[in-house]
């Protein structure tokens, strides 16, 4: 039986945890919507690194324990707390999020790792030329998550006669679809001027490969104004790369998010219709096939492969969703 089949019972378990998980957010103390003054930037088992949000004082990190009973909090969070006399703090309420970007684990519950994101740097390198499938999974998982995606093709110093036209065919499947990839090097520099002004104001989370540039990127992007919040000269040492502590990075206007815990996906418990809808492209042609349960194979009147005949839909893309819904195949 392939993976994508759920039994009953695990939608059922799964249809629960998201129940719980709208409740956990629903009931939450109305108060912590307005009067939030911290942010989550780091976490450690029991304790908690938050920055003050003050508008009339210069930010400061405080070690704050939590209150009993507290929805789960992670980086990005923003929070009520308060200051004992101790000078520690204590967390009292979790502030409602926009979103929470993170991985289901094998019961397909959510566990988030990074709350209130507002982009995703998927990072891939010229070398070893990136698999498309491997992008897609990414782009499938950030667009079900309702986050916006940004490409980054990292290593451009590496481009050269053997793997520019290949790289460039990649880039212009995406920049068809309105991906807009940014093409960058941490090593020359490159691009890496464009990006940050991409990123103003915002809060990133970056992905990707082991080795594809992200620490390196991080470092290149931040360059002086790399600020030390949580340990930074923990993250940079690639030793505790496999940590699942996220930590938040302010930059000259924006903020990263780097999240080991979240640089793969398991899109196990994705629908196939939710997989269809991280395929940004097909959605013109979504209920549009003669067969209400059509699976795009060779099916009479299947519009999505009449969109490949017709070229307005690549078949390479096409594949990637086959390939996502029958990983065994
Ligand atoms: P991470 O695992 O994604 O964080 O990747 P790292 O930042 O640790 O980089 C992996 C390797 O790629 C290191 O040896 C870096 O020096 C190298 N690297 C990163 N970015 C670039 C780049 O733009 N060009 C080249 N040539 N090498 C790079
Ligand atoms: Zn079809």
């Amino acid at each position: 039986m392939s993976k994508r089949k759920l039994s009953k019972q695990q939608k059922s378990r799964i249809e629960e945890n998201q129940r719980r998980e709208l409740k956990e957010d629903g009931s939450e103390d109305q108060s912590a919507k307005e009067n939030c003054n911290g942010r989550v930037v780091s976490h450690y088992g029991q304790h908690l690194d938050i920055e003050t949000l003050d508008p009339d004082s210069p930010r400061r990190i405080i070690r704050c324990s939590q209150r009993a009973n507290l929805p789960s909090l992670v980086t990005g969070d923003l929070v009520v707390w308060e200051e004992d006399d101790s000078g520690a703090g204590v967390i009292l309420a979790r502030g409602r999020r926009n979103n929470a970007f993170g991985r289901h684990d094998s019961n397909g519950v959510l566990k988030p790792a990074a709350a209130n994101i507002d982009r995703v740097l998927v990072v891939f390198a010229s070398e070893p030329i990136p698999h498309l499938n491997l992008i897609d999974r990414y782009l499938v998982a950030i667009e079900n998550l309702d986050l916006q995606p940004l490409l980054i093709l990292n290593k451009t110093d590496l481009l050269g006669t053997d793997n520019k036209a290949e790289l460039d065919n990649i880039l212009s499947i995406y920049e068809e679809i309105g991906y807009k990839p940014h093409r960058v090097s941490a090593l020359s520099g490159m691009g890496i001027a464009e990006l940050r002004a991409e990123l103003q104001g915002l809060t990133t989370v970056l992905v990707g490969q082991s080795g594809v540039g992200k620490s390196s990127l991080l470092n290149y992007i931040g360059g002086e104004e790399l600020m030390e919040v949580g340990g930074l000269s923990e993250a940079r040492n690639k030793g505790t790369h496999t940590t699942t502590t996220s930590k938040l990075f302010h930059l000259a206007n924006f903020d990263l998010i780097d999240s080991p815990g979240i640089r793969e996906f398991n899109l196990d418990f994705v629908s196939s219709e939710s997989v269809f809808d991280g395929f940004v492209e097909f959605a013109p042609f979504k209920g549009l096939c003669k067969f209400r349960d059509c699976a795009h194979q060779s099916e009479p009147g299947c519009a999505l492969l009449a969109a490949v005949e017709e070229g307005k839909v690549r078949q390479c893309r096409l594949d990637s969703y086959y390939r996502i819904l029958n990983p065994d195949e």
